[in-house]
Order: structure tokens, then C-alpha cells, then sequence
């Protein structure tokens, strides 16, 4: 079974997607997979170089995200031209991690952007943490990020409305670290009966 988990930044993802994964399901976390298929010796590293130059890496050879950012974020071309490389690169490692694991595997994709980039279709099911805003916005200061980029942030995803559109099962995420577990355990025993 092949499911897609998403929500807004701040809702709970990461936290409800570790809890999924304590209960037996393989998660496979999004960023994480972009991040390493632009490691040194990856698909995509070289195919940066040729596009964006050798000034994208750091003292060691690394890609510098932070540089790559700069660059795509105030440029449209550009952000399609690193979207070209990195999301064929990011489809084929996580086919290869599909293919490794059993048949009977509970997978979760954990994707922030899974409304945004309409990937719904692509699971058996789709998985949608919720939280209030304000619950949000002080979860977030408190990992030490400015309230104006909060709001920005929220601004620029899709909303909640939008996200419980699509989604076979919504985790409401307002309550207690406790409370989270029970909702997230309910919704594993539905979608591993
Ligand atoms: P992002 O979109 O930024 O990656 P996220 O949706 O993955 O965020 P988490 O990283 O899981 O969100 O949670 C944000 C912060 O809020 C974390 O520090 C997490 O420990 C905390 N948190 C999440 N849910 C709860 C909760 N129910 N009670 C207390 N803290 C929580």
C-alpha cells in the first residue's frame, strides 16, 4: 500500500510520519530524497554543475543549498530548470526504494507539497495532517523562525481546505503529543485492517 502524507509547514507531519513509522510503516521522507540525489556521486549532482556552474558548491564539493536557493527563488527559469533535474532524479530513487521493499509494505510518502504539486492520484490513499494556524505560528517561533516568514510561508501553500479535498483521512493536530498518537494510531488500524 502506497500512501501520501502531507500538510501544511508547522501542522505535524514530520512528528505524525515518525509516529507511522513506530507503528511499522516505511516511511520515505520527500526532502530527504532531494537532498540526496544531489549528494557527490548522485544523478543529479553533475547535471547541477553543468546548469547552474561550479559557483553552486561550497569549500568541499557539496552543493551549497542555500546558493542554489538564492538563485531559483528570485527566478521562475531558473527554479524549472533545477525542478527538471531533480524531480525525475527524486521519482527514480524512490521507485528503486519501492521495488526493495515487500509487496505487503504500509510505504508513506511524506511530501509537503503533495496538494500543491497535485500528486494526489499517485497513492491508494492520501493522509492530511491539520492544525490551527495559531497553533502553527507558535510551534514554528519556537524552532526559532520570524513570524513574518510564518505567515508568508502559509500564505504561499495550498490550504487546508484544499489539502481535506483530496484526502481519504485528515489527522487533526491541535491537541497533545498524546492525543496525536492516539489519532495517528486510529488511522493506522483503518488503513492497515
Ligand atoms: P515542516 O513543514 O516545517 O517540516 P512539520 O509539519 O513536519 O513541519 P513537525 O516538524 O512535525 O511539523 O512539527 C513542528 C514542531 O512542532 C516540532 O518541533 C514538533 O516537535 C512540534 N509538534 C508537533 N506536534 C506537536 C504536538 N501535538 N504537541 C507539541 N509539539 C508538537
Amino acid at each position: 500500500m502506497y500512501l501520501g502524507l502531507s500538510g501544511g509547514i508547522g501542522c505535524g507531519k514530520s512528528t505524525v510520519a515518525k509516529m507511522f513509522g513506530d507503528l511499522g510503516a516505511i516511511v520515505i521522507d520527500a526532502d530527504a530524497i532531494a537532498k540526496e540525489v544531489l549528494e557527490p556521486g548522485q544523478v543529479g549532482y553533475e547535471s547541477v554543475i553543468h546548469a547552474f556552474g561550479e559557483s553552486v558548491l561550497d569549500s568541499s564539493g557539496q552543493i551549497d543549498r542555500k546558493k542554489l536557493a538564492e538563485i531559483v527563488f528570485q527566478d521562475q527559469s531558473q527554479l524549472a530548470k533545477l525542478e527538471a533535474i531533480v524531480h525525475p532524479a527524486v521519482i527514480a530513487r524512490v521507485a528503486e526504494i519501492r521495488e526493495s521493499l515487500p509487496e505487503t509494505a504500509v510505504v508513506i510518502y511524506d511530501t509537503p507539497l503533495l496538494v500543491e504539486k497535485q500528486l494526489q492520484n499517485q497513492f491508494d490513499q492520501v493522509l492530511i495532517v491539520v492544525s490551527d494556524a495559531s497553533v502553527r505560528k507558535e510551534r514554528l517561533l519556537a524552532r526559532g523562525l520570524e513570524s513574518s516568514d510564518i505567515e508568508a510561508r502559509i500564505a504561499n501553500q495550498a490550504t487546508d481546505d484544499q489539502r481535506a479535498d483530496v484526502a481519504h483521512f485528515v489527522i487533526v493536530n491541535n491537541g497533545t503529543l498524546q492525543e496525536l498518537r492516539e489519532n495517528v494510531t486510529k488511522v493506522w488500524q483503518q488503513i492497515s485492517a
